[in-house]
């Protein structure tokens, strides 16, 4: 395994921990993308779900798995029939959801801002991601499997018996090759046109103390999100700090990916912000930590997958910010994919088709910043979607993070 830096330097070592069942990113969004199949895709999701955690037990990984399940918050009057429909939903297809009205809600964490809630027990659960990155690693290295950290490839090349795999330090020569590359550079210019890196930025406070605990009450220390196009999740530590994150999903020009954009001081202002009127009782809490990823953004929110160079190489990315479970999922359809083994999910329609391309610059930045703009101002006129919102919507279009 080649890695450009070290394992978990991306986005599985620095998000915000939500572990989810769902490989659409979504019901809704699964529903509106591949009705006929979302029942096999929830089941495998579930599947997947329980599997990882599996993982974490027989590997020993003491990642901080939590089931703890999830809490999808409504801020505006408008988003309770949302939360009953969703409820609906999610029930449909098997899972075990529950609407709170305002006080069962606030009484699981207390915010005067919170009108109502989804409370989600299955499929859902909360993990450290950087123990989770360090943990798999050690894992594959007991399980023999040679990794070369601060090993950028730069480019594949086809060769007699498989791809040239070429970094600065030399080439290696293998039969096949799987990328994994999310939202970095693609070394595959087909990958490219699918994928915009789009940064999400995180914000952690200094562990809470026994008072401030009390007045949250978060007993259950489930996964909190709210519900705008611009979301907030937000959930508890181990050691009881929040991690908070989300709201501005960051295009640039682009879309380069690096470490001069960890930090983004306009929207860590807003969070910290946002944070304070969520919880007016922590005033004076203080933050200890503070980082920026990179999310690889696709047009329908969910991984995808190919080949390239006469099936040497597979691919499998595009998780658009919810794929610490998924990716587990999309390594294993990947490796299947690569070496030619057909399964229940390369049967997918899922997995056969690929999302809709992004134009290329400068049209690219054009459209998102356009589409984030009228994402936001949805949000501020009571959720109405105008007329490219909804032009997206029929075209099967979008951005999200
Ligand atoms: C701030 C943030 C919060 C998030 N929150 C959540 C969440 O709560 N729940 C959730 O499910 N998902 C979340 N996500 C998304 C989730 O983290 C990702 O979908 C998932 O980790 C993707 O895993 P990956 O292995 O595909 O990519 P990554 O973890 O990004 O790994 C890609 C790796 O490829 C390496 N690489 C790239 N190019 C090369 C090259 N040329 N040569 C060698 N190596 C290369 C990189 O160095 C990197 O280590 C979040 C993402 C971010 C950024």
């Amino acid at each position: 395994m080649l890695e450009a830096t070290r394992c978990g330097a991306g986005a599985s070592g620095r998000n915000g921990g939500f572990v989810q069942s769902s490989l659409t990113h979504g019901i809704g969004n699964g529903l509106s993308r591949f009705p006929d199949e979302l029942q096999q895709l929830e089941r495998l999701g579930l599947e997947n779900f329980h599997a990882l955690a599996a993982d974490l037990d027989e590997l020993g990984i003491d990642a901080e798995f939590e089931a703890t399940g999830d809490l999808v918050v409504a801020l505006e009057p408008r988003e309770l029939a949302d939360l009953e429909e969703e409820a609906d939903l999610a029930r449909r297809f098997g899972h075990e959801a529950e609407v709170l009205d305002v006080e069962r809600t606030r009484a699981e964490v207390n915010s005067p801002l919170y009108l109502g809630s989804l409370c989600s027990r299955t499929g859902s659960a909360l993990v450290h991601p950087g123990k989770l990155a360090d943990g798999l690693r050690a894992a594959a290295v007991l399980a023999g499997v040679r990794i070369h950290e601060y090993s950028p490839v730069r480019e594949l090349r086809k060769n007699a018996a498989g791809v040239s795999v070429i970094t600065d330090g030399g080439v290696l020569d293998a039969r096949r090759a799987l990328l994994a590359t999310s939202a970095y550079p693609p070394l595959l210019r087909a990958i490219g046109r699918y994928i915009a890196p789009v940064y999400d930025y995180v914000l952690v406070t200094e562990p809470l103390d026994q008072r401030m605990h009390d007045e949250l009450g978060w007993a259950g220390r489930q996964g909190v999100s709210d519900m705008g196009n611009q979301f907030h999740y937000y959930r508890l530590t181990a050691d009881r700090r929040i991690v908070w994150g989300g709201y501005d999903a960051v295009y640039r020009y682009g879309g380069p990916v690096g470490p001069q954009l960890d930090d983004h001081e306009p929207t860590f202002a807003k969070l910290s912000q946002h944070l304070f009127t969520t919880f007016p009782q922590l005033e004076g809490l203080r933050f200890s930590h503070r980082w920026g990823g990179a999310i690889d953004t696709c047009s329908r929110f969910s991984v995808f997958f190919g080949k390239a160079l006469g099936g040497r190489v597979a691919y499998a990315l595009g998780y658009t910010g919810l794929g610490v479970a998924a990716s587990r999922f999309g390594a294993r359809v990947g490796l299947d994919l690569l070496d030619g083994r057909a399964s229940e999910a390369t049967a997918l329609t899922m997995v056969r088709r690929r999302p809709l391309p992004f134009p290329p610059e400068p049209l690219r930045t054009g459209v998102i910043q356009l589409t984030r703009n009228r994402l936001a101002a949805a949000d501020r006129d009571d959720g109405r979607r105008g007329l490219w919102l909804r032009t997206l919507d029929r075209l099967g279009l979008g951005f999200d993070s």
